[in-house]
């Protein structure tokens, strides 16, 4: 695709489709919308809008696509593969001013949203209603840069991921029309489910303007344990025997010995150092979770467990989960000339030992040290690898060591990214992982997107 860059010209035209001071193309401004929390270098666009309705945004993309100019959504920039990068420059539409909730229907279980609402602050205002949005990606992410990611956390192994909170989208096309998707009704089989077309596509098919959201109950009572196992494979039994005993966890993490060295250090947990798993549990009841616990323990020790921690509460939940939360500060604290670069991918549950395990032969054969962690029930493993800020050569092997895990998970039957999206990392992978699948999935942008507007660059390798 050939894009045209904004000339004086089309400058004045876009600047007033907003309020001149929602319209920038100052040096801090495309330097703070150049680059995302990934290693990807950075890309300037040529102008930054903050559009504050629907009408805005379908008038820039409207001018857009006629002059074939790249469009970007922003969220919080908190990406992990590049997505929000604007490589093919262009304008950045950055929705930080479109952050109103603008309807809680709390007996509907129900939220409608503008997409730049940060998700803990959505759950903040909800606090008084007894419900909550549950996605918890670690940053402070906007609903909008969620949706196009299908992000995930800590608690999806519980209660799912992005995708499964949304239940009708605004957006607006690549040539300005604005369609609205999805029901209000709490479920639908009603004609093709566009919705989850939109859900994870990363602003390359449309741009979200808004949104209505499902919302779940607060857990009555919270409960978490720590159990430390003499092996990845002794853990990886305790997670499907966990999961398969019904014991409903709300977190289930798989921590490597580095990152339990870590801890121990930073925060004095005075844990073995030895494949950990961080469980958290949610319950109506307090004595239902003293026999989930108990079963829990019970499960671990069949497991050879070498040490089981437990606690009943929100803060003993909190107390246990502070310093697994803490990890990414901490890795980042001790290392500190470094930038790092988080690996992320999913495998079936079974595979999830053989997954860790090469992670490990990796470090050993590279001499390239990271942090094993993972949702582990989900399947999804994440390797944190710090990096020299500026040794290419150092950086060139972490690409290699990186190729050949997305590799392995691929042929074990998982995916190139189980939470963090393509982006500009994962594109190389999609046609090992997608095949022919992945021709159809062109033909659904041409026809979403002819002339190529939307986040040029990425997911397709
Ligand atoms: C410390 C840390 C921990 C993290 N942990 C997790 C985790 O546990 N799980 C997880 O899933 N992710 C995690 N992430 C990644 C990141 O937070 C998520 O991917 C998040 O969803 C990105 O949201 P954002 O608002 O920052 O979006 P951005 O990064 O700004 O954008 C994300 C994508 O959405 C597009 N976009 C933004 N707004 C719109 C819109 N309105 N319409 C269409 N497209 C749009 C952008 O173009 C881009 O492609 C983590 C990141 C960090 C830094």
């Amino acid at each position: 695709m050939k894009f045209n860059s904004l000339d004086q010209n089309h400058l004045k035209n876009l600047q007033a489709m907003v309020a001149r001071d929602r319209f920038s193309t100052g040096d801090s401004v495309l330097d703070l919308h150049a680059k995302d929390q990934s290693q990807h270098p950075a890309r300037r666009p040529e102008a930054v809008a903050w559009p504050v309705d629907r009408s805005e945004v379908a008038a820039i993309l409207r001018y857009a696509n006629a002059h074939r100019i790249p469009i970007t959504g922003w969220g919080s920039g908190s990406s992990l593969e590049g997505n929000p990068i604007p490589v093919q420059k262009g304008i950045v539409l950055d929705f930080s001013q479109m952050n109103r909730i603008l309807n809680i229907r709390a007996e509907d279980f129900q939220a409608d949203v503008e997409p730049g609402v940060i998700y803990q602050d959505l759950n903040e205002k909800l606090r008084h209603t007894g419900l909550f949005f549950p996605p918890d990606p670690g940053a402070r992410a906007t609903v909008g840069g969620m949706i196009a990611n299908n992000a995930s956390g800590t608690r999806t192994v519980y209660y799912g991921s992005t995708k499964d909170y949304v239940l009708r989208l605004e957006v607006v096309l690549a040539n300005g029309e604005i369609i609205e998707l999805g029901t209000r009704a709490a479920k639908t089989s009603s004609g093709y489910d566009l919705i989850h077309l939109m859900v994870g596509s990363e602003g390359t098919l449309g741009v979200v303007v808004g949104a209505t959201l499902r919302l779940v109950g607060f857990p009555v009572e919270y409960s978490a344990a720590i159990a430390t196992f003499p092996s990845v494979a002794a853990a990886s039994k305790a997670v499907f025997e966990i999961i398969r005993s019904g014991l409903n966890p709300a977190a289930l993490e798989l921590l490597g010995p580095e990152c339990i060295e870590l801890m121990n250090r930073e925060e004095q947990l005075g844990l073995n150092v030895s494949p950990t798993l961080f469980v958290e549990f949610h319950s109506s009841t307090a004595g239902h979770l003293v026999e989930i616990l108990d079963m829990g323990r019970e499960i671990c020790n069949e497991q050879g467990c070498t040490e089981f921690r437990s606690g009943l509460g929100k803060a003993e939940r909190d107390h246990i989960f502070k310093a697994r939360h803490a990890l990414g500060e901490m890795i980042i604290r001790t290392h500190p000339d470094c930038g790092t670069l988080v690996v992320d991918v999913a495998v079936p549950n079974t595979a999830y030992p053989e997954m860790i395990a090469l992670i490990g032969e990796e470090m050993n054969a590279t001499g390239i040290m990271g942090y094993t962690f993972g949702h582990a029930g989900d399947g999804n493993v994440h390797f944190n690898i710090p990096g020299k800020k500026g040794d290419e050569k150092q950086w060139a092997q972490i690409d290699k060591l990186v190729q050949r895990l997305v590799s392995k998970a691929l042929d074990l039957g998982g995916t190139a990214t189980g939470e963090h999206g393509v982006g500009l990392g994962k594109k190389k992978y999609m046609t090992a992982e997608h095949g022919k699948s992945l021709d159809w999935m062109k033909q659904i942008k041409a026809l979403f997107d002819p002339n190529g507007i939307l986040n040029p660059g990425k997911i397709f390798p």
